[in-house]
């Protein structure tokens, strides 16, 4: 949802609820897709004495992205709290790119994307599908946590190959 706060900023005091769908669908976050889903949520916007604009709403976002060691799909939520304050001057109404401007374009209010940048404020960078998760084999690529296979996995993994070396080199 994008918010039309020009009633809003003209008239000192006012307070408003508009309610919306949220129309972001995906973010990245360092190189992986995360999927959001939120659907209908609702944002306050409030003219304080003529001289700051709040912003606030608590939406719960779902989101799903891959197990960090197996990649299988992992769904949370996250509860948000978005507070914003902007000050209101003759200048609001212009884009300013710099100052709150990815926020706010002239009288619209980008809340949408206030709330995925809070979203990644809160977001740990990797997610673990439980926290003993085993994986994949990084040979065969089978699953560890259903299955498992007669790979000789410990050459292969590199921290493992490094020790090899060194016992190897002890031997000469
Ligand atoms: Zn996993
Ligand atoms: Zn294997």
């Amino acid at each position: 949802m994008i918010i039309d706060v020009s009633r809003i900023l003209s008239t000192e005091g006012a307070s408003e609820d508009f309610t919306g769908e949220f129309e972001i669908e995906s973010i990245d976050l360092s190189g992986s897709e995360i999927k959001l889903r939120l659907g209908t949520y609702t944002a306050r916007v409030s003219n304080e004495e003529g001289r700051t604009l709040a912003v606030s709403a608590d939406p719960v976002v779902t989101v799903t992205r891959p197990c960090d060691r197996c990649t299988c799909d992992v769904t949370e939520k996250y509860e948000l709290h978005v507070d914003e304050v902007f000050p209101i001057s003759d200048e609001i109404a212009s884009t300013d790119p710099d100052e709150d401007g990815q926020w706010l374009d002239g009288n619209e209010l980008l809340i949408d994307r206030m709330v995925a940048d809070e979203l990644l404020l809160v977001l740990p960078p990797k997610v673990l599908c439980k926290d003993d998760c085993r994986g994949l084999c990084p040979v065969c690529g089978t699953d560890l946590n259903h299955g498992s296979c007669d790979c000789d996995r410990s050459v292969l993994d590199p921290r493992m190959a490094k020790i090899l070396d060194v016992f190897a080199g002890n031997d000469r």
